[in-house]
């Protein structure tokens, strides 16, 4: 597959605000934030869309909800609740081809579906 923006990210190919690394996932804030925090999740291999994750995937995939539960803890939006989201392919508004899981809070989000 084609190399991504956080394929250099998780090498340190790239700069990035990195706030969790781990052997399977790394974690960095997102460049255009859309809350106070707003997160990025990503598995270390990159698997291009969740479409495409196979079942050797499930211990990093698994990985991204502990990081998740550990990064909101650590940013103090855990009890306050959050937004976790993995946008597919096209028509799931997917820009960068190497799965990620948003994590967004800070704030009252508000609908989840806008358009
Ligand atoms: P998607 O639409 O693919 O689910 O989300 C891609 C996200 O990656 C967007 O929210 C975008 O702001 C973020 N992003 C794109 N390029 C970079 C980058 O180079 N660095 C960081 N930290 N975030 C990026």
């Amino acid at each position: 597959m084609a190399d991504t923006i956080f394929g250099k990210i998780v090498r340190g190919e790239v700069e990035a605000d990195v706030v969790y690394r781990d052997e399977l996932v790394t974690a960095f804030r997102d460049i255009n934030a859309q809350a106070p925090t707003h997160v990025l999740i990503v598995p270390n291999e990159a698997i291009p869309t969740a479409a495409d994750v196979e079942p050797s995937h499930e211990p990093a995939l698994g990985r991204l909800f502990t990081a998740a539960r550990k990064i909101a803890e650590a940013e103090g939006i855990a009890e306050e609740g959050y937004r976790l989201i993995v946008n597919v392919r096209g028509h799931g508004g997917q820009e960068v081809f190497h799965l990620h899981m948003h994590l967004l809070g800070g704030k009252r989000l508000g609908r989840m579906l806008s358009g």
